[in-house]
C-alpha cells in the first residue's frame, strides 16, 4: 500500500484516502479526501455567503424582518418558478446558482429570506410581518401595493436606489 503526504494537512496517509486526478503526479490529488472536502464545503459557505450578499446586503439579511442569522437565511425566487428554473438550467447546487446568477449579471429574480418568511409566504401569500411595516401607513404606497403586487420593501428599495431592482 502506498503512502502520501497530504499538502494540507501534512499526515502521511495511505493513498486510498486522496481523491484521483489525472492533473497530479501519481495519479492523486495533492490533498487528503478529508482536507478537499472541508475546502469543498468552506468554499460551498463563502460563495452561498456571496451570493446572499448580492441580495441583501452585507452582511446578508431577510429583506422582510431582516433576521441576519445565515442559518435561517435562504435564497429565494421571489416570482416562484425556482423548481423549472432550477430544471431548465441545471442548477443543482449553490454554486451553479451562484455561476448562473453571476453569468447573467444578477437578474432580478432572487430575493433573501428567511426561512419564517419564506414560508409565512408561501403559506399567506405575502408574509404577516408586512402589516407592522411602516410604508403601509402611507396610502399611497399601499394603493400601490394593491396594484402591483410590489412588496414595500422593494419600493424602499427602489426608492433608495438600491441595487438590484430593474
Ligand atoms: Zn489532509
Ligand atoms: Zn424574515
Ligand atoms: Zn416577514
Amino acid at each position: 500500500m502506498e503512502y502520501k503526504k497530504c499538502a494540507h494537512c501534512r499526515k502521511n496517509k495511505k493513498t486510498f484516502f486522496f481523491n484521483s486526478s489525472k492533473m497530479h503526479k501519481g495519479g492523486v490529488a495533492s490533498w487528503c479526501k478529508s482536507c478537499g472536502a472541508e475546502n469543498q464545503k468552506k468554499h460551498r459557505i463563502r460563495v452561498r455567503y456571496e451570493l446572499l450578499c448580492k441580495y441583501s446586503g452585507n452582511p446578508p439579511f431577510c429583506v422582510c424582518c431582516k433576521e441576519n442569522n445565515l442559518s435561517f437565511l435562504a435564497l429565494d425566487h421571489k416570482f416562484g418558478g425556482g423548481n423549472i428554473h432550477r430544471k431548465k438550467y441545471k442548477l443543482k447546487g449553490i454554486r451553479q446558482i451562484s455561476s448562473w446568477a453571476k453569468k447573467n449579471n444578477y437578474p432580478n429574480i432572487f430575493r433573501v429570506l428567511c426561512h419564517n418568511c419564506n414560508m409565512a409566504e408561501a403559506i399567506y401569500g405575502k408574509c404577516p410581518h408586512y402589516k407592522f411595516m411602516s410604508l403601509e401607513n402611507n396610502s399611497d404606497t399601499k394603493k400601490y401595493w394593491y396594484e402591483t403586487k410590489t412588496f414595500p420593501y422593494e419600493m424602499e428599495w427602489i426608492i433608495a436606489g438600491n441595487g438590484y431592482y430593474i
